[in-house]
């Protein structure tokens, strides 16, 4: 964790959490980039003996300064929609470095990417042979292929599983092969992500050995993306992914696999949560502690609005009173404000709050505020960058205007 309790204080690189509070207002997003940094250089440094290009998911964070961070750190960018694409442009990316990886899209879509420059994924046999269609080698392609290893707890967020509508099936590898041969593609890449969560390395590896075997049969090949799915601890002593451990494992099957194939490829992975869960902060008010019959809420000022992610996949965030660390620990459930029922938490132990304190979500910079939305007609909350020491206000708390500002009020 890279907030640090100094004298009674909890400080993100240097500045005092409740200033940021009482300066932006509340609830409020904040952005370690100096955590984003440090996971990097932990993923480069743990594939340092091979041609490694990560791209960061901006699914996971999409604000344009991000974007623009991790590009001058190096990063590639993994986009899932053409506004994505557009959005990695438009905050400097070359178009080489961005691969778009989307689900059922039309081929429309694809061709618009296509169009712009960037790298194409492809993860349906359709798709693939209109594409081929149209282009054949004039136009290299990247095929997604499920692997079918079962990665991650959640069948929300796992994809490599038999029913996943993502990717094409390791056993249509023919059929892919006969649309490729067929329409004279070049296949530059192979690509493989089976969700986020993955507990076990050993189930990676797994799948790393099946896209190896499958790469045997492409020719023209200068990468293999491997996806992600990296875990990051959630709470003290969860358990998260060794990446130092796969790096020294999957170094060695890769480097055996580009001699025998004759030709040094680049190794991608595509992080979203590894580079960001553990660099966001979602700070929150307490507006009631509410007593019932059988438990005490602690009610904020957020809601599953701002953070839907313990809401949508029972994901557990650890929550913190900024405003009493050292006071006696209680138990609370921590709700929102939303009508509708939006527990963060049962049965937490919390420093003991009092009605005005300020609380904080730990892991927010993964799927938070991409995930929001206006529900209740509420407005989202600023998002905050610490950059170097300071603080950066990269997007405005919304008003009542951006709510109103796409209705067409025809005055029947
Ligand atoms: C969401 C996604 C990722 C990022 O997954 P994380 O678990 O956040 O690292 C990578 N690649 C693709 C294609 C994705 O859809």
């Amino acid at each position: 964790m890279s907030m640090k309790l100094i004298n009674n204080r909890y400080q993100i690189g240097g500045l005092d959490v409740i200033a940021l509070c009482e300066k932006y207002g509340s609830p409020l997003y904040v952005y370690d980039t100096s955590k984003m940094k440090y996971q990097y250089n932990k993923m480069l440094n743990a594939f340092k003996e091979v041609n490694l290009k990560i791209n960061f998911a901006c699914k996971a964070l999409g604000n344009i300064n991000i974007l623009r961070f991790f590009n001058n750190l190096g990063s590639g960018l993994d986009a899932v929609s053409i506004q994505e694409v557009q959005m990695g442009l438009k905050a400097g990316f070359n178009p080489k470095d961005i691969i778009f990886t989307p689900n059922c899209v039309s081929i429309e879509e694809i061709q618009e990417g296509a169009s712009l420059g960037v790298k194409i994924n492809i993860d349906n046999i359709s798709i693939l042979e209109q594409f081929g269609h149209l282009y054949g080698n004039a136009m290299p392609v990247c095929i997604r292929i499920n692997p079918h290893i079962l990665a991650g707890g959640n069948t929300k967020i796992s994809t490599g599983h038999i029913d996943s509508k993502f990717g094409i099936s390791i056993y249509q590898l023919p059929h892919v092969l006969r649309v490729v041969e067929a329409n004279h593609m070049k296949v530059e890449g192979l690509h493989m992500h089976t969700g986020s969560d993955i507990l076990d390395v050993e189930v990676f590896l797994r799948g790393t050995e099946i896209m190896l075997e499958t790469a045997k049969n492409f020719h023209e090949l200068d990468y293999i993306d491997f996806g992600s799915g990296f875990k990051v601890p959630y709470k003290p002593d969860d358990y998260f992914t060794d990446i130092d451990m796969l790096g020294k494992d999957l170094t060695r099957s890769f480097k055996k696999f580009c001699k025998t194939y004759g030709k040094d490829l680049t190794l991608i992975f595509e992080p979203g949560k590894f580079l960001v869960s553990e660099a966001g902060y979602l700070f929150a008010r307490v507006n009631v502690i509410k007593q019932t019959l059988a438990t005490v809420f602690a009610g904020l000022d957020t809601g599953l609005n701002h953070l839907i992610r313990p809401m949508f996949y029972d994901a557990y965030h650890q929550i913190l009173n900024v405003s009493n660390p050292k006071g006696k620990p209680r138990i609370y459930t921590v709700v929102g404000y939303i009508c509708e029922t939006d527990t963060f938490g049962w049965n937490r132990k919390i420093s003991e709050i009092h009605e005005g304190d300020y609380l904080v979500f730990l892991n927010a910079g993964a799927y938070c505020y991409t995930m929001s939305s206006n529900y209740n007609a509420r407005l989202r909350p600023p998002e905050v960058m610490i950059y170097e020491g300071k603080d950066y206000l990269i997007r405005h708390r919304e008003t009542l205007e951006d709510l109103l500002r796409n209705q067409v009020d025809v005055k029947l």
